[in-house]
């Protein structure tokens, strides 16, 4: 498959994680996000100030009304960003200011119709591009409220122009009823990009939600892959992963550790005087307890059946003998039958360069061993 195109969120990610952005920027993704969007709105008014300037050298745009709008889009700017950038709207439920952002981008876009005299049509174009960032996150209702916002600036600005006509200008000589058209134009485009971008922010809103679902459904899948239910302990699976990282901090770092594989004693004559539900109870009971007679680091999990895997930081002996021996006393306590309850065990030294399924091996031939000699005990492998 060919490598997908960098987002402009992923290029934008990239290029303000560098040290020398976090300054202006700040290091927390989602503000720098926030951040983004404030320099799309900023380009925006650069570029439509830079071709709304081209009027000024032939008279067609005022020039007072255009330094004015300069400060106002200026001063609107800087402190939208000082408010994003020191967090101050994080606990806001518009964080990026984006109904302000959208107000204030009619209010320019209005602004300039007045001044820009015969070219104030071109001062409606970006009235679409300001809808449009509300897509991102407003409701849709927020949405149709901006929307009927701008229609309703546009008129007001409509309506100033006719007690002010001298702001139309003079060129052309036959002047078309621009304004009339204008507002036409407006009347109906701007219902149908509020659709539009209401569908869209909404589209968005679901994506997020279903996006959150899976996550939860993920985390639930990978807990079932991992863990036994009957004992909360790791499974096979989980612990074969654990073997290898243990293997492999045993290779790269040296530190030494040791398997150990158990086995509870006569246990099928729990399941055949007790019932198998009390046999469920009583490894549910003894994970519980082995659980709680590990060091923080070590690990225990169920091999399969009534036979349990327990891996140790440290060499065989004294290190994994002494946690084996405290397990046996903790779960001596535990009576079943009228007898404490018993396991057998093997403990195997994992040795410099060996595979861990030898390791694992030794182990179970120990164990199997333990069981030869009478069971209820604990046996090192020396070979
Ligand atoms: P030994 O001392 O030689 O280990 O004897 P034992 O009775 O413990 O061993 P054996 O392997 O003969 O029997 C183990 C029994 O464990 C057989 C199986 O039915 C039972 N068993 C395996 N998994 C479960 C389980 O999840 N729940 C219950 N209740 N029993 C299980
Ligand atoms: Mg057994
Ligand atoms: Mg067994």
């Amino acid at each position: 498959m060919p490598a997908s195109l960098p987002s402009l969120t992923d290029a934008w990610n990239r290029l303000t994680a560098s040290a020398g952005m976090a300054l202006l920027f700040g290091v927390e993704y989602k503000r720098r996000m926030r951040l983004l969007q404030w320099c799309m709105a900023g380009s925006m008014y650069l570029g439509a100030g830079l071709v709304m300037a081209a009027g000024l050298e032939e008279g067609w745009t005022n020039r007072t009304l255009y330094a004015g709008w300069l400060a106002f889009v200026g001063a609107g700017l800087l402190v939208s960003f000082i408010a994003i950038r020191l967090g101050w709207t994080a606990h806001l439920h518009d964080p990026g200011l984006t109904t302000w952002q959208i107000v204030m981008g009619c209010l320019a876009v209005d602004w300039g119709y007045l001044m820009c005299g015969p070219l104030r049509t071109i001062a409606l174009f970006p009235l679409a591009l300001v809808l449009t960032f509300g897509a991102f996150s407003l409701s849709w209702r927020r949405i149709m409220g901006l929307a009927a916002f701008a229609l309703l600036g546009l008129l007001a600005v409509v309506a100033w122009l006719q007690v002010q006509p001298s702001l139309k200008g003079t060129w052309p000589a036959t002047a078309p009823p621009l304004d009339r058209i204008n507002v036409g134009m407006m009347l109906v485009l701007m219902p149908a990009l509020a659709v539009m971008t209401a569908r869209l922010s909404s589209l968005r809103g679901r994506l997020r939600q279903q996006r959150s679902h899976l996550s939860s459904e993920l985390d639930e899948a990978r807990l079932l892959a991992e863990v036994d239910m009957l004992t909360g302990l790791p499974n096979r699976r989980a612990l074969i992963e654990r073997l290898a990282r243990f293997e492999r901090d045993a290779t790269e770092g040296g530190a030494p550790f040791a398997v150990t594989l158990l086995d509870i004693d006569h246990f099928k004559k729990v399941n055949d005087v007790l019932g198998h539900a009390a046999g469920d109870e009583l490894l549910a009971k003894f994970a519980r307890v082995a659980r709680d007679s590990l060091r923080g680091g070590d690990v225990i999990g169920r091999w399969g059946g009534e036979e349990f895997l327990i891996l140790t930081h440290g060499a065989a002996d004294p290190s994994a003998t002494a946690v084996i021996d405290r397990l046996q006393r903790a779960t001596f306590a535990l009576q079943v039958l009228n007898r404490p309850v018993t396991f057998s065990a093997g403990i195997a030294a994992h040795r410099a360069g060996e595979d861990v399924s030898q390791a694992i091996a030794r182990a179970d031939a120990a164990m199997y061993e333990a069981k030869q000699r009478g069971r209820d005990r604990v046996i090192v492998s020396t070979d």
